[in-house]
């Protein structure tokens, strides 16, 4: 059977709102394609082979827990980055998509330093951005989700989408998101991936394209399908 490797980074502190249930809708997908996916949990990263990893995942967590985890990720913040410019499919969430940049700074001006892997930086504020969250997105087409954070997040790059409803990378420029290459930073958890198929399908297909694994289309789950339109009506409605 082929075999997909995903490195879960910090599962014990980076988990808020139901984040594991992304790996286990990347898991489900790909085992209805017949494709096993085995988990690596990453508590601690001395010795860790990044390059042996075909996906890579961080949820989101409070500043404390992200303040323990950037330390540890800056062990191997090179290999991290070289992994991204590679092309490796990465998701990243909320605190997670938050220390990939220059720099973090709480509430109080306190300033942590990010992993620099990209070019951004997050300013937070203590009033926070909550609720559920409508994406228009060329790629993955309507995207939904949860966010709750105070950070603020400013950059040059690709998103995933224009805001419907909710808030986004911050509360000026009604974007949500990050896409580099095949690195998808976001403010939702949900957790987004069971909530959104496509790109569930995205980080999947390439992780396969890049072990010549065939991936096949196996279109919609009609259950996840109509949960997601029912949310997104919903909310569109309250607007
Ligand atoms: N600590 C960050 C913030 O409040 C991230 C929170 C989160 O991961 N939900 O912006």
């Amino acid at each position: 059977m082929s075999s997909i490797n995903v490195y879960h980074f910090m599962p014990d502190k980076l988990n808020l709102y139901g984040d594991i249930g992304n790996i286990i809708a990347l898991k489900k997908r790909a085992k209805w394609r017949g494709i096993d996916v085995t988990v690596t949990d990453v508590k601690e990263t001395s010795g860790l082979a990044v390059s042996e990893a075909d996906i890579l995942f961080i949820g989101g967590g409070s500043d404390r827990e992200q303040a323990i985890a950037t330390q540890e990720l800056f062990r191997i913040k090179d290999e991290f980055k070289a992994a991204i410019e590679d092309g490796v499919p990465a998701l990243t969430i909320c605190g997670g998509y938050q220390f990939l940049g220059e720099k973090y700074v709480t509430p109080d001006g306190q300033e942590l330093p990010g992993l620099n892997i990209l070019d951004f930086y997050t300013e937070s504020k203590k009033e926070r951005l909550t609720g559920n969250i409508v994406i228009e997105s060329e790629t993955f087409g309507r995207i939904v989700g949860f966010e709750n954070h105070g950070g603020r997040t400013y950059h040059p790059y690709g998103t995933l989408g224009d805001v419907i409803a909710g808030y986004g990378n911050n509360d000026t420029d009604k974007k949500e998101g990050l896409h580099y290459k095949n690195l998808l930073g976001t403010y939702l958890h949900g957790p987004i991936l069971p909530k959104n198929h496509e790109i569930t399908d995205y980080l999947l297909q390439a992780a396969c394209d890049r072990k010549n694994i065939p991936f096949e289309s196996i279109g919609d789950n009609s259950t996840e399908e109509n949960a997601k339109n029912v949310i997104i009506n919903r909310l569109l409605s309250e607007k």
